[in-house]
């Protein structure tokens, strides 16, 4: 960069062919979402100002974006902030970016939460646990969405908890949240739930390093790895969570891919669980399983179908949703 009149449209167009030789998956989307967040405008705004000049200070700061882009440094990253269920965010390099996938999880227990208030099935106000909090995207969004529901989160990372807890503060429901540091549910002994939530870590050891940069690099490595398989959370989870959970309770669980029977099994392995569901995320692929413990009858699925089968509840809950 020269001292030429750096343009709007001639910057953008210099960073994305940048980008591109540097290997950045969606160079022209990363050149306009971290120009816009330099002159703190929307997208849009670039496209109507491309004969703009860039003040000085404008340019120095955006270089500085540029240089840790091509460093694999997630967007989310270096904006520091992420939209999730329509909510901001705050993202460190301490926790995980919250994915897309994950609103599968949250409208999940959403709806299943709204039909326990409406069966009276619940206590007056619903307690919900989030393990792995992360950024708090999951419990927090919940808690945004339903009123009359408190959560307890979990994290063994004390710098992602500080995170939560300022997400907390940022969408005024501190009040409803109770932070834990610690190993799983350890912290919570002695507390039930009307729902127990986790994304946990669930990328198996080996394929680590077969992920992208901005992920293997960039990310927390206690918020990936799930063990030699993968599943070393949800055996954990699925032999201790279900005694946590009140009757009519249910746990949900967010899964990698070709995951979900092999969790619905485990899950199902504790004689507490009697009924499990399977859910799809926007691409088809199996993403949730849903764990109940004595399943509400206002709530079952429909009577012909038989229940312990997990095809068969994974399309009753869909057809609920
Ligand atoms: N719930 C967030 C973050 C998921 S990443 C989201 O969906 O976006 C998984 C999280 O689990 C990380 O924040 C990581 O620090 C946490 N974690 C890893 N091992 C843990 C353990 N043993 N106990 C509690 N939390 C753990």
């Amino acid at each position: 960069m020269t001292n030429q009149v750096w343009t709007v449209g001639r910057i953008l167009k210099w960073t994305e062919n940048y980008f591109k030789e540097k290997g950045i998956e969606s160079p022209r989307l990363d050149a306009e979402v971290l120009l816009a967040h330099v002159l703190k405008q929307e997208r849009i705004y670039l496209y109507v100002h491309f004969d703009e000049p860039m003040e000085a200070e404008e340019l120095a700061a955006y270089r500085e974006c540029i240089k840790k882009r091509v460093m694999h440094v997630p967007v989310a990253h270096i904006l520091g902030e992420k939209e999730f269920m329509g909510l901001t965010f705050k993202v460190t390099a301490d926790t995980l970016v919250p994915r897309p996938d994950t609103e599968i999880l949250v409208q999940a227990a959403v709806d299943r939460l709204r039909s326990l208030q409406e069966s009276g099935a619940g206590a007056e106000k619903l307690h919900i646990a989030d393990i792995g909090t992360g950024t708090g995207a999951i419990c927090l969004s919940i808690l945004h969405y339903l009123e009359g529901t408190m959560a307890d989160t979990v994290d063994i990372s004390p710098a992602a908890r500080a995170v939560a807890e300022e997400n907390a503060e940022a969408l005024g429901l501190k009040d409803r949240v109770t932070f834990h540091t610690g190993n799983l549910l350890q912290p919570l002994q002695g507390m039930t739930f009307a729902a127990i939530l986790s994304n946990p870590p669930y990328i198996p050891e080996k394929d680590i390093e077969a992920l992208a940069p901005e992920v293997r690099l960039k990310e927390p490595h206690t918020a990936l790895s799930g063990g030699k398989d993968g599943l070393d959370f949800y055996r954990r989870l699925a032999k201790d969570a279900p005694a946590m959970l009140t009757d009519g309770g249910f746990m949900a669980l967010e899964v990698g891919i070709h995951q979900a029977e092999d969790v619905a099994k485990l899950a199902k392995a504790n004689p507490l669980i009697t009924e499990t569901e399977i859910l799809p995320d926007y691409a088809g692929i199996d993403r949730v399983v849903v764990a109940w413990r004595n399943r509400p009858e206002k709530m079952q699925a429909e009577p012909a179908e038989d229940t312990g089968d997990n095809e068969k509840a994974e399309n009753a809950g869909t057809e609920e949703d």
